[in-house]
């Protein structure tokens, strides 16, 4: 079809939303701290986290692709990775170039231990989320697998959270995993209409499914985890290895469960796809149709083969198959990506035009006759037979009538081009001229012109 594309409606994704959130919360998690500075335990984001998460959601609500500044944000982003990368790799080898000064004596405290575990899956989460963004329009696979390194952090840190909430009663680095886990939606939308991610926000059933059971994977091992170390009484001794290991389960289960969705919506996508078309000419079939009639089209055209069994029967079955299918390809580069062209019946097609007006339909019934007669001309041994169609034609909203009535007189109208010849278009409103028509004298004449010379030529 030409590409006279329809409007797109696709809906907006919310990751500005989330960006505006998302400094929001910063921008509070900074006041607490200046201004009550007892909890800093809890709502403490260091200055590496607030320029990390800043830079984020300001991408997030720009949209870098729009932004004049798109390339200055992307070095401070690669800087974010940077910084976060050295820092960790500090905490490593105990070395840093960058910085001279430490917490508690030793850079390892910062990040390693049960101390350091949230802070660290949070820091390296920020630097995952600045990767994604990074990798954002790669279409090496790096942009999804990074989408998934970031739930994988932000589910560490959740069982980070809750363990030591329940199992050893402490509260601390809300405020990063708060924004981690934000982010990490900000940056899942901007994967929104991609293939993968895209089924996570169906609206039917199997959307709503599929979150179910992304909320099941993500909080049944937290649960479990829970209770087992209380009733284990494992508690404090080993509830980083605890975190760990159920927080493993929920970061492979997770990348599972999206992967799912995505192949049953391509599953999905493919039965409609079959159900909907006709396997041999590409058309819509009936079914396709009415999936789409309460689309707005305006225009109705019907046409059919002429003399179609004539040419079964001289040029066989296959090649009628050809013809059926050169005719459906050859129509359809005539129609808009809003048209739709399906096959009513055997060597019947049917058009449903955007355009409305009685002299679009028109023309566009006339450029539909006229593709189909310059269509080149079957030839066997001495024969040869040319390929046209008799078309009847109307609008849908001429006279207020539903489809079906507006069908059957556009039926009728091709049944007068039948009759006056084949060849040629009939509007339907002109057909009632033709009224009464006597249908004896229909066939009579219809069976004259079968054997009469049409196009053929000997
Ligand atoms: P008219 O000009 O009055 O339309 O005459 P016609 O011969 O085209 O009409 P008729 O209804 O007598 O014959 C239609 C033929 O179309 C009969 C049928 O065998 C053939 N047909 C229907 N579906 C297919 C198909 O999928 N492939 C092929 N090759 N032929 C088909
Ligand atoms: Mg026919
Ligand atoms: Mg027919």
């Amino acid at each position: 079809m030409k590409s006279k594309k329809a409007p797109n409606h696709r809906s907006t994704p919310g990751y500005r939303q989330v960006g505006c959130v998302l400094s929001a919360i910063v921008i509070l998690a900074v006041a607490i701290q200046v201004f009550w500075t007892g909890s800093h335990g809890i709502f403490a984001l260091p200055p590496l986290t607030i320029a990390g998460y800043l830079i984020l959601s300001m991408v997030l609500v720009w949209q870098p692709e729009h932004f004049g500044f798109r390339y200055a944000l992307q070095i401070s982003q690669i800087t974010m990775v940077a910084l976060v990368l050295h820092d960790m790799a500090g905490s490593v080898f105990g070395v840093r170039i960058l910085g001279a000064s430490n917490h508690e004596g030793s850079w390892q405290n910062v990040y390693f231990g049960p101390a350091g575990f949230g802070h660290a899956v949070s820091t390296l989460g920020l630097a995952a989320l600045h990767a994604a963004l990074i990798a954002r329009g790669m279409r090496c696979g790096a942009h999804a697998l990074l989408i998934f390194v970031c739930w994988g952090f932000a589910i560490l840190a959740l069982y980070h959270l809750v363990f030591g909430m329940l199992l050893e009663g402490r509260v601390n680095d809300v405020a990063p995993i708060l924004a981690l886990w934000l982010a990490t939606l900000g940056v899942t939308l901007t994967a929104r209409n991609g293939r993968l991610f895209s089924s996570l926000w169906a609206g039917d059933e199997s959307g709503r499914l599929l979150r179910m059971l992304l909320l099941a994977v993500l909080l049944f091992p937290l649960g479990l985890g829970v209770f087992f170390a209380i009733k284990v009484d494992l508690m404090v001794r080993y509830t980083l290895e605890l975190e760990l290991v159920f927080g493993s389960i929920a970061c492979l289960l997770v990348p599972l469960v999206v992967w799912l969705g995505s192949v049953l919506q391509d599953r999905q996508a493919l039965l409609l796809r079959l159900a909907h078309i006709d396997p041999l000419t590409g058309a819509l079939n009936r079914a396709g149709l009415e999936a789409r009639l309460d689309e707005d089209h305006k225009g109705l055209i019907l046409f059919d083969l002429d003399h179609f069994k004539r040419l079964n029967d001289t040029f066989g079955h296959n090649e009628g198959d050809r013809v059926l299918q050169k005719v459906a390809s050859a129509v359809s580069e005539n129609l808009s990506d809003a048209d739709v062209l399906a096959r009513w019946g055997g060597e019947e097609f049917l058009i449903l035009s955007r355009e409305g007006t009685p002299e679009a339909v028109r023309a566009l019934a006339e450029t539909t006759r006229s593709t189909v007669a310059a269509l080149p001309p079957l030839r066997q041994k001495n024969r040869t037979l040319g390929l046209t169609v008799s078309i009847g034609y109307g609008t849908l909203d001429s006279d207020g009538g539903d489809f079906k009535t507006r069908l059957t007189k556009v039926d009728h109208a091709l049944y007068i081009a039948k009759s006056l010849g084949r060849n040629r278009s009939v509007c339907a409103d002109d057909a009632l001229d033709h009224i009464p028509v006597n249908p004896e004298l229909l066939k009579l004449c219809a069976r004259c012109d079968r054997f009469g010379p049409a196009r053929e030529t000997a």
